[in-house]
């Protein structure tokens, strides 16, 4: 029987990570092939060499993941073309707005039969809509496409500590399996979900709430206001998935993907701590340069995602509906100030 070969399609903070248990777990089961082929943007580091080489020097990713080895059976590789060749499983790990360009330059390079998991949380808008990014991979490389999400803060999940995962799927279960077979450690627990857009549209709102939760703080509003906003903001989340897709089921809300996530992102995430620092400068520094200024090279969702849900919501005329969606915008780009958070948020709308 053919031994499934596995290609990680980025290296980010969260992409290393993922590499990481996946490598672990490769190396334990017989129906993977033991190399786990990591997909590197290439860069320069200060030093002058290129990440992948020291990655596959040192077997660690010294700017995205320091500390942590990856597993010998990782190979950086800084090639997309050659990192998916002849893989059966693709793992899609980068910042969503780098997807797009990335599934152009694999069409037709990749089979039919291949398999592909998402962990990236955002969306894309177009003319017809927003697209999810899951249903991007799938309709640009006509191939399936599952996602997982969860209360994953990557660094915590590098030393072993114990968190939850979900599993996204539309219709075939077994693949499901493989894909839960794939992430799961004894510290790493993944359960399958039937509810592939629920599942990511909890990964990918959520983010907006974080940003929401971060000026919270920075504004020293305690922790009843962070509540708050919190649970106003899994409202929205499901109202909101719901009205794009009939078929979210309530249940995805209350899994690591839905409630589980909002709280560890709005408790110990970048997306917080970056607004939390613009709420704190009073708007007056960009989340761009304060970007930059804090992650070292890592993105945040959070600030596009909500560009891209209040085109949405303009276009399809729901901004009333969903104010905390709406006011994270105007704080972000300046027409609110970060205050503005609890008087907006605040209005009640009317869901069914
Ligand atoms: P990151 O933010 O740590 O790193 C940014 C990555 O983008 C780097 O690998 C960098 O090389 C790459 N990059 C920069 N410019 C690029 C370009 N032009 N084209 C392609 N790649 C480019 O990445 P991450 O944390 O692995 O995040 C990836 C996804 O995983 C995001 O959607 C994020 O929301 C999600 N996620 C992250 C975490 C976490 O804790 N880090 C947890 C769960 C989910
Ligand atoms: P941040 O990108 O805000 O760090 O969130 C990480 C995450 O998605 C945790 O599940």
């Amino acid at each position: 029987l053919r031994k499934s070969k596995v290609t990680v399609v980025g290296s980010g903070n969260w992409g290393s990570v993922a590499s990481r248990l996946i490598a672990s777990n490769t190396l334990r089961l017989d129906s993977f092939h033991d190399e786990v082929r990591m997909w590197v943007y290439e860069e320069k580091l200060p030093s002058g060499e290129k990440l992948t080489d020291v990655i596959n020097r040192e077997n660690e990713n010294v700017k995205y993941l320091p500390g942590f080895k990856l597993g010998k059976n990782v190979i950086a590789d800084p090639d997309l073309e050659h990192a998916v060749a002849d893989s059966d499983m693709l793992v899609f790990v980068t910042p969503h707005q780098f997807v797009e360009g990335i599934c152009k330059r694999l069409v037709g390079k990749v089979g039919k039969d291949v398999e592909a998991i998402s962990l990236i949380k955002g969306m894309e808008v177009k003319k017809e809509g927003p697209c999810m990014i899951s249903s991007l991979i799938s309709e640009q490389l006509g191939i399936n496409c599952c996602v997982l999400m969860g209360a994953n803060i990557a660094s915590e999940i590098a030393e072993g500590k114990f968190s939850e995962a979900t599993v996204g799927y539309r219709q075939n279960r077994v693949i499901a399996e493989k894909w839960v077979q794939l992430f799961t450690t004894p510290y790493f627990s993944v359960s399958p979900v039937q509810d592939v857009e629920g599942v990511e549209l909890c990964g990918t709102l959520k983010n907006v709430v974080a940003i929401a939760a971060g000026f919270v703080d920075g504004l020293e509003m305690g922790n009843n206001t962070k509540a708050a906003i919190m649970r106003i903001g899994l409202r929205e989340m499901k109202a909101f998935s719901k009205l794009l897709f009939p078929s979210v089921k309530d249940t995805t809300f209350f899994e690591s993907c839905g409630v589980a996530d909002l709280i560890t992102t709005c408790l110990g995430g970048r997306n917080r701590k970056v607004a939390e620092a613009f709420a704190k400068s009073g708007g007056k520094r960009s989340f761009d340069e304060l970007e930059a200024e804090m992650l070292q090279g890592q993105k945040l969702q959070g600030v596009s995602t909500a560009r891209e849900l209040y085109e949405v919501l303009s276009h399809r005329e729901w901004l009333e509906l969903f104010p905390l969606f709406t006011t994270v915008h105007e704080i972000s780009t300046g027409r609110l100030p970060p205050g503005a958070i609890v008087e907006y948020s605040e209005h009640k709308p009317n869901f069914s």
